[in-house]
């Protein structure tokens, strides 16, 4: 039984005084018991607060990113050790803002998911085909390519306990969301080709979550899907109100 996964990735949004109010009227939900596994992604001058605020909870802490670098003339780049020390459990590395906008390689995810593992960070790896990848189907082959990449040289209790995001390029802040259909046909690849790659166990093991446009008004037609284990959400993750009925959902429709 995997036990379904929900992020919210907050990008370039919340100071640290704005992370504490979501959290005060976030934890009011009380979603506990609901027995998913919740993470907020602030930015890195939110994280402390963050970690602060959900102290005493089940709630984790994900950066958004990470050097593969312990420390050293990196100007805007941040360490494991620091994200750590900040109160992080989990990172997010190969966000699609990442590879497109500022140009990071497959190699570069897996320095930052090596680094990850070695400092006790859950990696949360996206991977997902841009609307001209998916035209051309090359979807496949671009997963195939992103996550033999990406996890290259881990074993597979590592990869077993990380946490893949597959995360269309197409449907990220563009209102535009996977069909079910969609969904379902990629993440079984992805757990295929997990468990091609790693063993059967780790096909078994890994969480694959859905990221692009999820709303409390889709989630659950994507989170009834066999494999798919849960969601990881940019706008509707802004606010706590829809972010806990994305949970609520999660919780009731994950299979
Ligand atoms: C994301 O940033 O990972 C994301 C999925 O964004 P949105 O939900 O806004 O499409």
């Amino acid at each position: 039984m995997r036990v379904p996964f929900v992020a919210a990735n907050w990008k370039m949004h919340k100071t640290a005084s704005e992370a504490i109010s979501y959290v005060t009227d976030f934890n009011r939900h009380e979603l506990s018991a609901t027995g998913v596994e919740i993470v907020l992604a602030p930015p890195f001058t939110a994280i402390h607060a963050t970690s602060a605020a959900v102290a005493g909870t089940a709630t984790g802490v994900a950066g958004q990113d990470l050097h593969w670098e312990p420390q050293g003339a990196f100007t805007g780049e941040i360490s494991a050790h620091m994200l750590k020390e900040a109160g992080a459990t989990h990172v997010i590395i190969g966000h699609s803002e990442r590879r497109h906008i500022f140009g990071e390689t497959d190699e570069d995810v897996q320095r930052k998911v090596q680094t990850a593992i070695k400092n006790g960070l859950t990696p949360i790896v996206c991977v997902g085909e841009t609307l001209d990848e998916r035209e051309s189907k090359q979807t496949l082959t671009v997963l195939n390519r992103q996550l033999e990449g990406g996890l290259k040289g881990l074993d597979g209790r590592q990869v077993g306990a990380l946490v893949v995001a597959y995360e269309p390029v197409w449907a990220i802040g563009t209102g535009r969301v996977a069909t079910p259909a969609q969904a379902q046909e990629a993440h079984a690849h992805i757990r295929l080709r997990l468990g091609k790659l790693f063993g059967e166990e780790v096909q078994q093991q890994c969480r694959v979550i859905y990221g692009g446009s999820v709303k409390p008004s889709n989630v659950a037609e994507l989170t009834s899907q066999r494999d798919v284990d849960g969601a990881l959400v940019g706008g509707a993750g802004l606010e706590p109100d829809s972010f806990s009925e994305i949970v609520a959902k999660t919780a009731a429709t994950t299979v």
